[in-house]
């Protein structure tokens, strides 16, 4: 299957999230999908990889759920977890036990970020058993054939204390994501951000300029989702030296000397 089913690009909920592919990351995602795989997106901040599942999802005619993984984050927050309500204890779903049960794409971001203990709760549903088991209530959920779970992370933040174990990868198809090439992402830019051919064009040279820089004075590379902001600020009639300014260079340093050196680069594309 080399092409989505045009049946499948309905969507009952309305407008899709425009994606502009990189590849063949579409046809992925929907093999994973109808093979009942779950799925780990790698790359860095700002790359497109929320819009992509927000996109698939749309085009799958799957509602989404997404979780913003962070330190704090307990399985019950996940799973759920019983709350009071005149004087009863009431079960609430948690967002994964709704998307098992509602067979929603479940979409967890950033996933090493959650502690340890939290990612565990995901193993019975990726592999074989597709299983949700609910410990409070007793229940164990069995997720139906539209359920997928889709993970991502940065593994440009990962330390040894961040990796996400083997046991917990091995179980996911894995994708890479890195900046789109230039044509994409000038397409990208151009349509996200609303300018023409030039300053989309003029935006990404200064994106590759910007992630040429050694990785040791900046945390971050400048991301498409920077690009697009400038572009954005631009086309409701900001220089084009303060766009860049506010939503590329500040955005990637506080350093005043860095500031400055970046600012260098960007007068000499603009
Ligand atoms: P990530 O989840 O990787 O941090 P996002 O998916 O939030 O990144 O992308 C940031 C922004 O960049 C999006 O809101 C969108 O404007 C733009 N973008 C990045 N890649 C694409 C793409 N392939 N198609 C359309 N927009 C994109």
């Amino acid at each position: 299957m080399d092409r989505l089913d045009p049946q499948a690009l309905v969507n009952p909920q309305g407008a899709m999230p425009a994606y502009v592919p990189q590849g063949e990351e579409c046809a992925l995602f929907e093999h994973a999908w109808r093979a009942s795989l779950p799925l780990l997106i790698k790359g860095p901040t700002g790359c497109g990889k929320t819009r992509f599942v927000e996109h698939m999802a749309a085009r799958l005619g799957r509602p989404l759920i997404t979780v913003s993984c962070h330190d704090d984050l307990a399985a019950a927050d996940l799973v759920g977890r019983h709350l009071i309500a005149g004087g009863d204890a009431v079960w609430q779903d948690g967002p994964l036990a709704r998307a098992v049960r509602t067979g929603a794409i479940c979409y967890l971001d950033e996933v090493v970020e959650a502690r340890k203990d939290t990612t565990v709760v995901i193993h019975p549903l990726t592999d074989d058993r597709r299983i949700l088991p609910i410990e409070r209530t007793g229940e164990q959920l069995v997720a139906p054939p539209e359920f997928m779970l889709v993970v991502s992370y940065n593994p440009g933040y990962q330390n040894l204390l961040k990796a996400l174990k083997p046991s917990t990868r091995q179980r996911f198809v894995a994708i890479g994501f890195d900046y789109p090439a230039a044509p994409v992402e000038q397409a990208i830019v151009a349509s996200e951000a609303g300018v023409g051919t030039a300053r989309a064009e003029a935006l990404v040279s200064l994106g590759a300029a910007l992630r040429r820089l050694t990785e040791h004075d900046l945390e971050e590379k400048a991301s498409t989702r920077l690009l697009v902001m400038a572009g954005r600020l631009m086309a409701s009639g900001m220089g084009e030296e303060a766009a860049c300014r506010a939503a590329i260079v500040e955005a990637m340093t506080d350093d005043p000397d860095i500031v400055s050196a970046l600012m260098e680069i960007v007068h000499g594309v603009f």
